[in-house]
């Protein structure tokens, strides 16, 4: 909620702000005779009374030189500097404040880089991206606290408005970047995009192409961490920037009919789906990549027949598969995260199996040993894949995977299925047939893997080690003496 009451027109008095460091930059600014002010989101969110850790400040003059003599009066080890954006950066108390000399911006066609010259405070605050993001406090002694606000940013964050503060068309064809903040904001605030601003992000989206992937994914991974990522998603669908940016995901969007038979729309599936992981996904950005791309491959395995009405057969696999690629084009990491939500999608139609089926442990001996640590990211997955408008249903689904889960959990209690390692080794093989690494190893590992996992034999060494033999001399291997 915005409680702009507590801080009036005086911000000195606010406990945020009011810090031994604020003043001392302060003091600092006054004696080197430059003006110096606390800006963009740092005061958005002072405001709005957000956590916030990186404090920019920006100074009429040397942004470095001002940092260099705080640095020597907060007695801190290192002072990073960036020349080439005439910036300066010191981490101080687990916070990054952030200096940088007034500025004036001018763009070229085809750069998000711009022609830097110095400027005024309010050259500086006419270069920032939206009239929230433009705020800013006076750290000089005469006006100490005092907000300059030109564009009427507080009204704004009052009336929760994402607005550009001069022509959105030149902000965004600047820089494109910030049409994708400007989603972003929206979706992190639960904030309204003001109309002509959105307007045009519809009409530059294209220029979204000269962004680096990086960025741009770095912005779609702050969307997809924010409270309601749905919102965040549906305006990005809206203004043409997903198809740009994420193709796949759009082709989820629409509903076929064929006699009479429609199928779920798998767009707005996957969005609710995402919202519904949300508060069990806080610190785990890849539980919602799981929930965003579980039904990925449904647009290429979509089939229709008079018998069975529409089928997305092996979206499950197909969907799993696709999953490298699309990490691959976002920049996102390759490693055991993309493999960690290529599980996911592999596995998100098995507990629903369970919940249908004549169950018997073998099937849930086998989703223990495939699921392993990620089962109950697994059941949380499938639990938020429940999108029903029909609360009866939704409670008996739900009840059906408390079953699945119980019988889950007695199964493990009692076979310690998960992270289980079969008890006998590839290596142990060779040595007890006297064999080199080949064919009929691999034969041998899967078929003890199988026979325990179906309760033929068992989880122990001796009874593996028995099966092993009689399999291998069937195999028609020799016991090595
Ligand atoms: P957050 O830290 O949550 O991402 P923020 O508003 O602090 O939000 P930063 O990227 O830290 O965003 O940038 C700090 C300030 O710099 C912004 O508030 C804004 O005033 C300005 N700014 C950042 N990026 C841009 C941009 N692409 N165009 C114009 N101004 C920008
Ligand atoms: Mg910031």
């Amino acid at each position: 909620m915005v409680r702009l009451k507590s801080l009036e027109n005086n911000y000195s008095n606010h406990s945020l702000i009011n810090t031994q460091a604020i003043q001392l930059i302060s003091e600092v600014a006054f004696d080197a005779n430059q003006q110096v002010y606390l800006i963009g989101g740092y005061v958005r969110d002072l405001i709005l009374e957000r956590k916030s850790d990186d404090l920019d400040f920006v100074t009429v003059g040397s942004g470095i030189d001002l940092a260099k003599k705080v640095g020597e009066k907060l007695k801190v080890k290192q002072v990073s500097f960036f020349k080439n954006f005439g910036t300066a950066m010191i981490n101080f108390q687990n916070k990054e404040y952030q200096f940088v000399g007034a500025r004036k911006e001018s763009y070229r066609e085809n750069s998000r880089n711009p022609i830097v010259e110095n400027g005024t405070l309010e050259d500086d605050q006419n270069r920032r991206d939206f009239t929230i993001n433009a705020l800013a406090i006076s750290l000089n002694k005469n006006d100490f606290g005092q907000l300059i606000d030109p564009f009427n940013g507080i009204n704004d964050l009052a009336a929760k408005l994402i607005k550009t503060p001069l022509n959105p068309d030149i902000t965004f064809s600047d820089d494109p970047l910030r049409m994708l903040r400007a989603i972003r904001f929206a979706s992190q605030l639960n904030f309204k995009i003001e109309k002509l601003t959105f307007e045009s992000i519809i009409k530059n989206a294209n220029r979204i192409e000269i962004i680096s992937q990086e960025r741009v994914t770095e912005e779609l991974q702050k969307i997809i961490k924010s409270n309601s990522p749905s919102y965040g998603f549906k305006l990005l669908e809206k203004s043409g920037i997903l198809e740009i940016i994420f193709p796949e995901f759009t082709k989820l969007k629409g509903v076929e009919i064929i006699n009479g038979k429609g199928h779920k729309d798998n767009f707005y599936h996957t969005l609710t789906v995402l919202d519904n992981i949300v508060p069990f996904s806080k610190n785990n950005v890849w539980l919602r990549w799981s929930a965003l791309l579980h039904d990925i491959a449904k647009p290429p395995t979509k089939r229709f027949s008079k018998k069975s009405g529409w089928t997305f057969h092996g979206h499950e696999d197909k969907g799993a598969r696709m999953v490298p690629q699309i990490f691959k084009n976002l920049k996102l990491p390759l490693d055991n995260k993309m493999k960690y939500v290529q599980k996911l999608v592999q596995l998100h139609l098995r507990p629903i199996a369970l919940t249908k089926e004549e169950i018997t442990d073998s099937a849930i001996r086998r989703l223990l040993f495939d699921a392993g640590d990620d089962l109950e990211d697994l059941m949380k997955l499938c639990r938020a894949d429940i999108t029903s408008k029909n609360k009866d249903k939704v409670k008996k689904y739900l009840q059906r995977f408390d079953d699945v889960e119980s019988k889950l959990k007695t199964l493990e209690d009692q076979d310690k299925i998960r992270n289980w390692q079969p008890p006998i080794t590839g290596e142990e093989i060779m040595n007890t047939f006297g064999i080199k690494p080949s064919k009929e190893v691999g034969i041998l590992k899967h078929a003890i893997k199988e026979a325990i996992l179906d309760g033929l034999v068992k989880n122990n060494p001796k009874d593996a080690y028995d099966y092993i033999l009689k399999r291998g001399v069937e195999l028609g291997l020799k016991i090595k003496k």
